[in-house]
Formats: C-alpha cells, structure tokens, sequence
C-alpha cells in the first residue's frame, strides 16, 4: 500500500510504501500525553519505504528510561507524526491521526500495554492483548 500523510498545519509531510508491519493500539503511559488522554493508535511501515517529502520533524528521545523510543513531531503545531523504537527496528510507526486517510488503518491487529490503561479506556473486542509488548 501507499499512504501519505502529514501535521496539523502542513509544515510536515511524509509518504510510507510497503506492507504495514505492525498494526497497534498502545495504552502506555507515554502515549496517553501524545494523545491526549486515550491510548494512540499506530501502523509500521518498512523504513525503506517511508520518506519525509515536506519539511523535517523534530525529535525527542526521553533519556531517563530504558530502551526509549524516539517521537517525531511538528516544531510548528506539536502533532506527532511518528515513532521509532528499539522494539521494533526498521519500521516508522506512524500516528494514523496523520494519515490523510485514517481510514485505511482498519483496525489494530492487537493491544499493547494494558498494563497502563486507564478505566475509560475501551479495548477492541477479539484483538489479542498484552500487559506489555509481546515477546
Ligand atoms: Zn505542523
Ligand atoms: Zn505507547
């Protein structure tokens, strides 16, 4: 497949092609800040594929937990567009908010980090779940 996406204002845009690696809804606590209080909904796609063809994102890695991940976002209006993590090397996870059509995420093939998730949180029913990132 072949998405493209970008921010808020439009300062960031990126185009993804290939397979989607992973498809996931993330309930970690680190999530619940980037959107807003729910957990985030993501798909990887194969880096080899993903390009920024719009201005260039900032990034911010947290230095005082293990194994961080690495959150891009737009330095004009703060919408993060991606995320990269040691968990997952070679994929671009991207917020599928950003996508120009969400619609082609279809649904999360499973749950990560329900050991963070709050009470109003809603899981998907028959998606597999996990207290943490599987394996
Ligand atoms: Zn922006
Ligand atoms: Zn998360």
């Amino acid at each position: 497949m072949e998405v493209k996406g970008g921010c808020y204002c439009g300062a960031v845009r990126y185009q993804a092609a290939g397979d989607p690696i992973f498809k996931g809804q993330c309930h970690c606590r680190e999530c619940q800040y980037i959107s807003g209080g729910h957990p985030n909904v993501v798909m990887g796609m194969p880096d080899a594929g993903f390009s920024w063809v719009k201005g260039t994102p900032k990034q911010f890695t947290r230095s005082d937990i293990p194994n961080p991940v690495t959150r891009e976002f737009c330095g004009e209006c703060g919408t993060h567009l991606t995320t990269r993590t040691p968990g997952l090397p070679g994929a671009a996870l991207i917020k599928v908010g950003t996508l120009d059509d969400p619609s082609v995420f279809g649904a999360p093939q499973m749950v990560i980090f329900t050991i963070d998730k709050q009470t109003f949180h809603q899981l998907p029913e028959g998606v597999p779940a996990f207290e943490r990132y599987p394996g």
